[in-house]
């Protein structure tokens, strides 16, 4: 066993020893193909001994080869039976590289500082992540609030998650995830992954996402302002909530008409037009 990645094979085995039948509630569908797993991890472009938090490692496809490149990885696996096979996972087939690794049996979108400190700790920290596909986005935005630290990360979602999250300004998918994720860097999809490599297969396609988080955010603040985030949010839900309205009437309740010749916007176009950099500027008025 030991050295190798999980393969079809090994993963209905620890399936089986896990006791796991795959929910789809849960999204649990686990990578079978050593080749997409290594790829992966090539995107992620890794430094040598980068400290990678791993959400979801389920029976652990990703997670050794994450370690195979050398990487100390922390898991946050919500499911109590995956999360108590894991560590024996990790010693069978990379013995060599227990001490690099650890995992929480948590749901990933209440990890923070204050329950997760050692994440906090990081000098830098990277998410690389075949994300739970209904709660892909509010664990990657959450997890981008928390922690500063995050630089960067490469994360597997559904195909039109990952297209929505790069989308630009003036697309007809460009909305409120997008503009979120552009406050705090930039995203782009790298490839695209097939069913075939999933056990048990899902019913939708995959692709992947890689983001940088900027020097500064889309205000300008180097650290983030965590006040100047909440503020430009704010519009962003509420333009985003009436999309097909203007500016004007759909931020009504929290711009003050004067702010948007301030901020050099005209308060006739609609919400799904402006790009984050314009968002904060109007929210800083
Ligand atoms: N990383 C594994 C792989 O690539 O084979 C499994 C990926 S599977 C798509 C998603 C994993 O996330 C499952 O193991 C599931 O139990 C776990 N999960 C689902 N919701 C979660 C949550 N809120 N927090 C942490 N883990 C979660």
């Amino acid at each position: 066993q030991a050295g190798h990645l999980l393969g079809a094979a090994d993963i209905r085995r620890l399936a089986d020893q896990a006791g796991v039948s795959p929910t789809k509630k849960l999204g649990q569908n686990f990578v079978i193909d050593p080749g997409t797993v290594r790829h992966i991890v090539r995107l992620a472009a890794l430094l040598p001994q980068a400290q990678v938090l791993e959400v979801g490692p389920g029976l652990g496809s990703l997670t050794l080869g994450l370690l195979e490149a050398g990487a100390q990885v922390t898991a946050v696996e919500i499911d109590p039976r995956l999360a108590a096979l894991l560590p024996s996972t990790v010693a069978a087939y990379m013995p060599q590289s227990v001490q690099r690794f650890s995992i929480v049996q948590q749901d990933a979108l209440t990890v923070s500082p204050q329950t997760n400190p050692q994440l906090a700790q990081a000098p830098s920290l990277t998410l690389v992540s075949n994300l739970p596909y209904n709660v892909a986005t509010p664990i990657l935005l959450n997890l981008l609030e928390r922690f500063n630290n995050l630089q960067s990360a490469l994360v597997m979602v559904q195909k039109e998650v990952a297209d929505r999250l790069v989308a630009e300004p003036g697309s007809k998918i460009y909305g409120i995830p997008s503009a979120k994720l552009a406050w705090y860097g930039s995203a782009k999809r790298v490839g695209r992954v097939g069913r075939n490599v999933f056990w048990p297969a899902p019913n939708v396609d995959s692709a992947l996402v890689s983001f940088q988080r900027a020097p500064q955010d889309a205000a300008g603040n180097l650290h983030g302002s965590a006040a100047a985030r909440d503020r430009t949010f704010q519009l962003i839900d509420a333009a985003f909530a009436q999309r097909r309205k203007t500016l004007r009437s759909a931020l009504s309740d929290l711009v003050e008409p004067p702010a948007f010749a301030a901020a050099g916007i005209d308060p006739q176009r609609r919400g799904e037009t402006l790009s984050i950099a314009e968002f904060a500027r109007l929210a800083a008025l």
